[in-house]
């Protein structure tokens, strides 16, 4: 089934898709992955709280003038295209339960917030990189190891490039 998290790794690295689709556990302590936490945790405590929709699980919650408004924390917006079409696919998938959401991306340590609402564009690209990953996951061998800005934080990276 595939996870925001699936779609955020896709637009980074394909490969990873794979890897973590074969729950390969990266590396546990990637001080990365815990500080992602962290920052979700305590940043946003006042606000609401994580809400898991069947195969999604979003970070905020909240009503505003009888809007939904979904947030996504992330600790940098380095990966921002990753972090816009993670938050497009909740916002596509509330949409098939029938909720018109808004979106907000949110980078508590550069104290920034991105407002983001689903276009008929977004969805066709999630669409095909749905499409893509279900190919992906189905191969019996990863997509090629692929030199990127995420490799020196990877948890796989002692996998790809020992
Ligand atoms: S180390 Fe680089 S190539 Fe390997 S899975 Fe991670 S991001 Fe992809």
């Amino acid at each position: 089934m595939i996870t925001g998290t699936l779609i955020w790794y896709y637009y980074i690295c394909p490969r990873e898709v794979w890897l973590m689709s074969r729950q390969l556990t990266p590396w546990e302590e990637n001080p990365f992955i815990e500080l992602g936490r962290l920052i979700s945790q305590e940043s946003y405590e006042r606000d609401t709280k994580e809400v898991q929709i069947e195969n999604i699980v979003i970070d905020i919650v909240k009503t505003q003038d009888e809007e939904v408004i979904i947030g996504e924390v992330k600790k940098s917006s380095r990966f921002i295209k990753s972090a816009t079409m993670q938050l497009a696919f909740y916002l596509l998938k509330l949409k098939e339960y029938g909720i018109n959401a808004k979106g907000i991306l949110l980078f508590p340590k550069e104290k920034r917030r991105i407002p983001l609402s689903l276009t008929k564009e977004m969805e066709e690209k999630l669409n095909l990189a749905i499409d893509r990953i279900n190919q992906i996951i189905k191969s019996e061998t990863p997509p090629p190891a692929t030199k990127n800005r995420f490799c020196a934080k990877c948890g796989y990276r002692e996998f790809c490039w020992a």
